[in-house]
């Protein structure tokens, strides 16, 4: 490494011990805080104590909750339930088989010419119906010997034309943290992108800073940061905002959601959330068939209802408004179109 690499010199200087990371400490951790916030009954909500995937609810999010109302869209994706420890059958720990695709410990390489590399297992929002809820990110720990074996992997391959970074959520790093990773990819001559899969602009606006929006401009490749929402209501004017900063600093912005039972399982609501989405300057890019992954079976929409949701979207959107309808396959080259 050199000390005259203008990847260096742009490097931001050490983040102030303050906003989003104090923001992350004071999230709601405890169910009934959160629903006594909203003015619920923990007992009509099938709320029970002692999650395997604790709660975890930035106050930021919480507060676009409607207060009183048990079936609002963001709380269902959040909130854990009894239900959750019943055995479905069909539903299993590793539903996209990830387990059988480690290049090297925290890299998955499962596709061509892109690898998806896991920062951190942290997350700021813990989502009820994610499958990387059961991968075992404690073995994945141990970063910088970690990465250092993931760079040697995509430094090898001169086929991985594309990085991205995926977690848990990568913006959970420190802005340092992530220009130590981006300097380390900048010497790998056959990278061509960088990809960010984060939800922390929605769920965390202010982590984005303008310390990251300035790491973000100076990256030698294209950007694109995939977000995911589920809802409309997910949106206000500081995800707005968020938004509109790394937009400025060049990403391009998509959406990836996730078909859920109770949160977007209408034509009326994916509509309102693509166009809402278009507003915050995001493209829906794809429309997740749930993985089934245990405890999330509340979440399951059907292949047929998803069928029609997407044919329908298809007549009321213009083209670039429909997001593709996707289902994870183990084994399977890409994502597979629904059909
Ligand atoms: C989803 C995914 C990708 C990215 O696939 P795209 O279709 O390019 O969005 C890459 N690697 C893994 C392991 C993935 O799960
Ligand atoms: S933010 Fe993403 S990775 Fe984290 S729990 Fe939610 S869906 Fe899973």
């Amino acid at each position: 490494m050199s000390a005259q690499s203008p990847i260096l010199a742009r490097r931001p200087s050490q983040p102030k011990p303050s906003g989003w990371r104090n923001e992350l400490r004071q999230a709601f951790r405890d169910p009934a805080a959160l629903l006594a916030a909203l003015k619920l009954d923990p007992e009509a909500l099938g709320w029970e104590p002692g999650a395997r995937f604790p709660m975890l609810v930035p106050r930021a999010f919480a507060a676009r909750m409607a207060p009183g109302r048990p079936d609002d869209p963001l709380l269902r994706q959040v909130l854990p339930v009894g239900a959750e420890r019943l055995a479905v059958e069909g539903f299993v720990s590793d539903p996209v088989g990830d387990g059988d695709s480690r290049a090297g410990r925290g890299l998955l390489h499962k596709y061509a010419g892109r690898v998806l590399l896991i920062t951190t297992g942290a997350c700021a929002v813990h989502c009820r119906y994610c499958f990387r809820q059961e991968f075992p990110y404690a073995s994945e720990q141990g970063a910088a010997e970690r990465w250092r074996t993931a760079l040697d992997y995509i430094a090898r391959r001169d086929d991985i034309e594309e990085v991205i970074l995926s977690g848990g959520d990568p913006l959970m790093l420190d802005t340092a943290r992530l220009a130590e990773l981006s300097d380390g990819l900048a010497r790998i001559g056959h990278l061509r992108r960088l990809r960010i899969h984060t939800r922390l602009p929605v769920v965390l606006p202010s982590r984005v800073t303008a310390q990251l929006c300035a790491w973000l401009a100076g990256l030698p490749w294209p950007v694109v940061v995939v977000i995911h929402a589920n809802h409309a209501a997910e949106f206000d004017p500081n995800v707005d905002q968020a938004l509109a900063m790394m937009r400025a600093a060049g990403a391009h912005l998509l959406n990836q959601s996730v078909l859920l039972a109770g949160v977007n399982d209408s034509a009326e609501r994916l509509n309102a959330l693509m166009q809402r989405s278009l507003a915050a300057g995001v493209l829906p890019y794809y429309l997740h068939l749930l993985d089934r992954v245990s405890g999330a079976a509340r979440f399951e929409v059907s292949e047929p209802l998803a069928l029609e949701l997407h044919e329908q979207l298809r007549r009321e959107l213009s083209g670039y408004l429909v997001p593709r309808l996707v289902r994870e396959q183990a084994g399977a080259d890409y994502k597979l179109p629904v059909l």
